[in-house]
């Protein structure tokens, strides 16, 4: 056959089933293709361009797609083996279809090993995945159908490896697609090279008996057809075949019996128009022949995964010869052949194109198939043209599969916590990418590594899309920043005691320490603090523990008071629960006062050796201001005179106060980073701290410190100072 003959054929396959096609459009792929391939050769001599039309050819005849798969299929070898680009058939044809040839292209570029199952899983789902659009696979297996018929021109080795990949790759995915003759077909090819012994046994055993068994298939199905027609039963055909090699060799193998001992090779076809005559047809049969017990399976009522629908049972014929009937109508006959492929026949529009509602049966497909043991897969399937998942490679060729929008991070912890806490940096397909670069379907990545990295920082928590990796960079930092986190744990500890009024030192060494360690799952404090620190636990949960218990502190402190001392005034008197802040306590002498409720303003946070002055407030004692902030201006104290009160630091200040400081800066990327180790570098304890970046390159750094005094923070403000960039270092107030 010449190569215009055989596009002929084409033409006239496709005329058979979609006599609307685009053929100006088929016919100028033929063109484009024969030009392009010129002179290449397949193995067997024959032009190259005979293998993209007998895939056309395949795609036509088998999975009757539409005129652009058919298009596609001409060309889905020009961009890989052609001068032909992308843009090249964007511009001659469509991008849909330099898509669909790219996309083909794509899943030929993936290298296969040989691999365990569950690389064999990721790789399908991989293909899956990389596959947008479902016709991409489709003629993907078209491809591997024709080249899997005529691989007898390919050395030993390609023939094995192809085999191999076609059956644990592309005959699964034939399957879940629902495409049994394409699946059969692709299973006995790979059989055929993969055990060729075994294959020959078999097709030698079948050929030798093959005028028996034709006879047999014959005098059965003239049976049925006899029984049907005198029942009065409309079908529209019977016809009865042997088992495909591969699932013979299967239940050689799963039963250890040699052909002759496989007596299940015979199967009948029974197609009908309805439903009611498929059970109708069930009764004849088990009338006709002897059911096997256990050997009815209703794949009507409940369709397969895949969407496959028949009645099953198993009969022993006369000769006592058992043998399978499959009854369906001719719907489910068409989608039992072809799958999805059918699918797209049944929703083609009017003008015989594939429509919006292509896609339609295919969701129902994944939808049905999700309650299967491959509802892994399903999921990934549905969500392929819609996805969440992204499938890359390490450099040796393992596929892992990660969340949608995953990064090198995330990757890196999928090999193990190790690789990740010692990653430097990343390669995708041997270029360095920045560490949130987003991995692509396909893409071969290599973590960068040394022993001496630094370790995760905290940023990544943000940049890494997977539990598993956020978790293990999490359990690094519980691990390597202990001091750290007990540190900042004790800090958010005893701040949280200090909002319901009670001291560390109330809880520390006390009773309380005991009640609380007794509720929790840490032996000591710093246990305790480490798991704060590092967001194991939270501050607020430990002091809800201990709750009742301080609030009975509360009650007995008050009622001691009481008992020892006359109530200053009423004001103090309807407040019991309001926790007392003695001057002891808060490190503040109030001039005159003793006892007296003493709180820090917000608007200036002094620190001991600050000038301070007091503001009687009404009824929440005295706040301690600055003397240089503005709310305790000259002006301010003439208009509220007779509320300020003289206040000085006491001998007894506590070890730390809070208080705020603006850091103004030109923007740059290792502010905050700078900002950071100066405030470890000089012990400081914070609390909060935020940098807002204005438009015009600067930054403003907001912090909340504790510190013991005005010395230790002028040391502070010193450093923050010489960081370079920085213009100002501020105290807020007013
Ligand atoms: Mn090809």
């Amino acid at each position: 056959m010449t190569v215009q003959e055989q596009y002929d054929h084409l033409v006239e396959t496709i005329k058979g089933y979609n006599p609307g096609a685009d053929f100006a459009m088929i016919d100028k792929a033929y063109h484009y293709a024969v030009e392009h391939h010129g002179e290449q050769k397949r193995k067997d001599g024959s032009p190259y361009v005979t293998h993209p039309i007998a895939v056309a050819q395949i795609v036509a005849d088998e999975l009757h797609l539409d005129s652009e798969s058919i298009v596609a299929a001409l060309l889905h070898d020009t961009i890989e083996d052609t001068d032909v680009t992308y843009e090249d058939v964007s511009r001659e044809f469509s991008p849909t279809i330099a898509n669909l040839v790219e996309g083909v292209s794509k899943l030929s570029r993936v290298v296969y090993t040989t691999k365990e199952e569950e690389q064999m899983e990721n790789l399908r789902k991989m293909l899956m995945a990389m596959s947008r659009d479902i016709r991409v696979i489709l003629i993907k297996i078209a491809d591997r159908t024709h080249n899997m018929r005529t691989m007898e021109y390919q050395s030993k080795e390609k023939q094995r490896q192809k085999s191999l990949e076609t059956m644990e790759i592309y005959a699964p995915i034939a399957h879940r697609l629902g495409m049994q003759r394409m699946k059969w077909e692709l299973e006995d090819t790979s059989l055929k090279y993969l055990d060729p012994v075994a294959y020959n046994e078999i097709e030698t055993s079948l050929e030798s008996k093959r005028e028996e068994y034709d006879a047999f298939l014959a005098r059965v199905t003239r049976q049925i057809e006899d029984r049907l027609h005198e029942m009065h039963i409309p079908f529209h055909r019977v016809y009865g075949r042997m088992k495909h090699p591969y699932s013979i060799y299967r239940k050689m193998f799963a039963q250890s019996k040699t052909m002759d001992e496989v007596l299940d090779l015979f199967a009948f076809r029974v197609i009908v128009d309805t439903v009611a005559d498929c059970y109708n047809v069930l009764g004849i049969i088990h009338d006709l022949y002897r059911p096997l017990p256990g050997r009815f399976k209703d794949y009507i009522g409940t369709p397969k995964p895949n969407m496959y629908q028949s009645l099953h049972t198993t009969v022993m014929g006369n000769s006592g010869i058992p043998f399978e009937v499959q009854i369906r109508t001719q719907e489910m006959h068409e989608i039992a052949e072809y799958g999805i492929a059918a699918h797209w026949k049944y929703k083609r529009g009017i003008s015989g194109e594939a429509s919006e509602g292509t896609y339609e049966w295919v969701r129902k497909l994944l939808e049905n198939q999700e309650n299967t043991d491959a509802e892994e897969f399903i999921h990934t399937l549905k969500v392929d043209m819609f996805a969440d998942e992204v499938f890359v490679f390490s450099p040796k060729g393992d596929v892992t599969n990660l969340p949608a929008g995953a990064t090198p991070i995330d990757f890196a912890y999928s090999i193990h916590s190790a690789v990740g806490n010692r990653m430097t940096g990343a390669k995708v397909n041997g270029r360095i990418v920045p560490l949130d670069y987003k991995l692509q379907n396909g893409d071969i990545v290599e973590i960068l590594t040394a022993n001496n990295a630094h370790g995760p920082s905290r940023d990544w928590l943000s940049i890494a899309k997977s539990t598993e990796a956020r978790g293990k960079i999490r359990q690094w930092f519980k691990r390597e920043k202990r001091p750290e986190n007990i540190v900042n744990g004790r800090a958010a500890f005893e701040a949280e005691l200090k909002h319901v009024g009670v001291p560390l030192s109330d809880v520390v060494g006390t009773e309380l320490e005991t009640t609380l360690l007794k509720k929790l799952p840490y032996s000591t404090m710093d246990d305790m603090y480490a798991a704060i620190g590092y967001g194991g636990f939270s501050a607020q949960k430990a002091v809800g523990r201990i709750h009742e218990e301080i609030q009975r502190l509360h009650r007995q402190r008050q009622a001691e008071k009481e008992a020892t001392e006359p109530v200053p005034d009423n004001a103090s008197a309807t407040r019991p629960a309001i926790p007392q802040r003695t001057k002891s306590e808060q490190g503040i002498i109030v001039e005159g006062l003793s006892n007296c409720l003493v709180k820090f303003s917000k608007c200036c946070t002094p620190v001991p050796g600050d000038d301070i002055v007091g503001f009687i407030t009404r009824g929440y004692g005295v706040s301690v201001h600055r003397c240089d902030c503005p709310n305790a201006s000259k002006e301010r104290r003439k208009e509220t005179e007779g509320r300020w009160i003289k206040v000085s630091w006491g001998s007894d200040v506590r070890e730390s106060y809070l208080t705020a400081l603006e850091v103004f800066a030109k923007d740059s990327a290792h502010l905050v980073l700078d900002v950071s180790s100066v405030l470890s570098t000089t012990n400081t304890r914070v609390k909060f701290l935020s940098a807002d970046a204005t438009s015009d390159g600067y930054a403003v750094v907001r912090l909340q410190i504790y510190v013991p005094d005005s010395a230790q923070l002028a040391t502070v403000m010193r450093k923050l100072n010489q960081i370079s960039g920085v213009m100002k270092v501020d105290r807020p107030a007013g």
